[in-house]
């Protein structure tokens, strides 16, 4: 309990006063004769040092309020600026597979004859393979993925950004007590 009291004055300036100056008088520093109520009227007033209290509350809140702030903006920048790129190269991504037969000889190998089956091994079995490319939709797949993957990275991140900032706005707007 402090013995500290603030009064404050027409000039709106506080002035510190004790317990013991109750029922006297202090001189602002606007020169004013400030009358100091007596004991049991200052115990109504603020206490000096729980106002301090507050003060230093308060500025430590704005300090919090603008890391906060401070992350919060280039998190939400940089995360929006990755989500619209990465949907950005998603979109064009073809990933249906083409229609195209994966195996090709002009007959229907069910209905072979036991000549034309052997034929058909032979040819097989002459047949030039060779290392193809992996196909562009299946490419188009893990790179679509991949881009998924970043895009829900970066919507997290903008969902903890905007957290950010809008808790440094709503704790802005609240009363220090
Ligand atoms: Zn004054």
């Amino acid at each position: 309990m402090s013995s500290e009291f603030l009064l404050t004055c027409q000039c709106e300036t506080e002035i510190p006063v004790r317990s013991t100056q109750a029922g006297g008088t202090v001189r602002c520093q606007c020169g004013l004769e400030v009358f100091v109520p007596t004991l049991r009227d200052l115990r109504q007033l603020p206490g000096a040092s729980t106002l301090a209290d507050d003060l230093t509350k308060r500025r430590n809140w704005q300090l919090s309020n603008g890391v906060l702030f401070a992350a919060g903006v280039p998190i939400v920048l940089l995360c929006l600026g990755t989500f619209i790129y990465a949907t950005y190269m998603r979109w064009p991504l073809e990933l249906s597979k083409p229609d195209f037969r994966e195996f090709q000889y002009e007959h229907d190998t069910d209905t072979l004859s036991l000549s034309e089956s052997w034929d058909a091994w032979l040819s097989f079995r002459n047949m030039q393979l060779d290392n193809r490319p992996t196909p562009p939709y299946l490419v188009s797949r893990t790179r679509a993925f991949q881009l998924l993957g970043i895009m829900t990275a970066s919507g997290v991140g903008f969902v903890i950004g905007m957290g950010c900032i809008l808790a440094a706005l709503c704790m802005g707007r609240s009363e220090p007590r």
